[in-house]
């Protein structure tokens, strides 16, 4: 349930209904908007007499919330989550930005040579996997706690904040000075990593599993903002389906759909929906016109000899091209 407040309302007033609000067992999730302050009431409020709420002075109107999510509805927060980094860089709102850089980490050499070519063609975050999810055990897993600090080293030289990601709770020692955490498509139904998230003073970057629908998406997001965390971002990553040729599907209707529902910035990740390097420009563009906050781009400076996903990966030159087109999109955007 929300309870939208008048303008002219005083504090008093809101504390005094806030007060009555606890007193019948429920949260609130306050929202202050530039014209109307919203009450979201959580937990459950099939007792709660709509009529009465109404009636108070201070109290637009009062409208029942049919959705399982109530943290990351637009409906409990109209305006969009502005995620600020620690060097400044904004996400969402109309701040948009491009996080960039190979699969894994593999060496150093290879990530800050990488860094400083996306740093150069306009990207703001440098990615990069230390904690591997790799479909075969056989297969590279990963430079683990030396990879977050080979990103930490390319960080200090070339000032890009660094998104990586965590697979398990007990990892987390490693991420004190990593600006996103990213939760992988395997584990965005791992409840007990999105609770630990929860409580951790960090964005966290979350993707879509591979056969997650758009309320599974929302109601994971919504684990990490109930633990108090609401610096959470969604990332449509390709889902699975019957089609063969492509590494996964595309789910452009993701992107304004989800941006429709939530307040939370919304991020594409055309790289690991196409699977192949030939089609993450025209995907990157596709989502960019879709209206997403940001993309997160697979780049390596030698994609032939990558331990993970190379097939996927652009070259500098070509993430270069792609960057400048990305950044047309956006400038006719802001016309249309
Ligand atoms: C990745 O970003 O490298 C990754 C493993 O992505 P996903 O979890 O979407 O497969
Ligand atoms: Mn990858």
């Amino acid at each position: 349930m929300i309870i939208k407040i008048k303008h002219e309302a005083s504090e008093v007033q809101i504390e005094q209904l806030k007060n009555w609000i606890k007193s019948q067992g429920l949260s609130i999730y306050f929202s202050e908007g530039e014209h109307n302050s919203i009450l979201g009431l959580i937990g459950d409020t099939s007792q709660v007499d709509e009529s009465l709420i109404n009636a108070l002075e201070i109290v637009e109107n009062v409208v029942r919330i049919q959705e399982p999510y109530k943290k990351v509805n637009r409906k409990f927060h109209p305006e969009d989550t502005v995620i600020t980094l620690e060097n400044g860089t904004k996400i969402g709102g109309g701040n948009f930005v491009i996080m960039a850089g190979p699969c894994s980490v593999e060496t150093e050499e290879q990530v800050i040579e990488t860094a400083k070519h996306v740093k150069a063609s306009g990207a703001n975050v440098l990615r990069g996997g230390a904690f591997k999810p790799r479909s075969s055990p056989y297969s590279f897993q990963g430079l683990g706690a030396k990879g977050i600090e080979i990103l930490l080293k390319a960080k200090e030289v070339t000032g890009l904040p660094i998104v990586t990601e965590i697979m398990e709770p007990k990892q987390i020692i490693y991420f004190e000075h990593v600006d996103i955490i990213q939760v992988g498509a395997r584990n965005m139904q791992n409840f007990e990593l999105l609770k630990v998230l929860g409580a951790v003073d960090k964005p966290i970057l979350l993707k879509r599993g591979l056969s997650a629908t758009y309320e599974e998406l929302l109601m994971s997001a919504e684990y990490i903002m109930a633990g108090g965390n609401s610096e959470v971002m969604l990332c449509e990553r390709g889902i699975r389906t019957f089609e063969k040729a492509t590494r996964n599907t595309f789910d452009v209707t993701a992107i304004p759909y989800l941006k429709s529902v939530t307040h939370l910035p919304i991020i594409a990740d055309p790289s690991h929906a196409a699977g192949m390097h030939k089609m993450v420009k025209p995907l990157s563009l596709a989502a960019t016109a879709a209206g997403v906050d940001g993309l997160l781009i697979e780049v390596h400076n030698d994609p032939e000899r990558a331990l993970c996903d190379g097939p996927q990966s652009l070259k500098p030159e070509k993430f270069d091209d792609t960057a400048k087109a990305i950044f047309k999109i956006r400038e006719i955007l802001s016309e249309v």
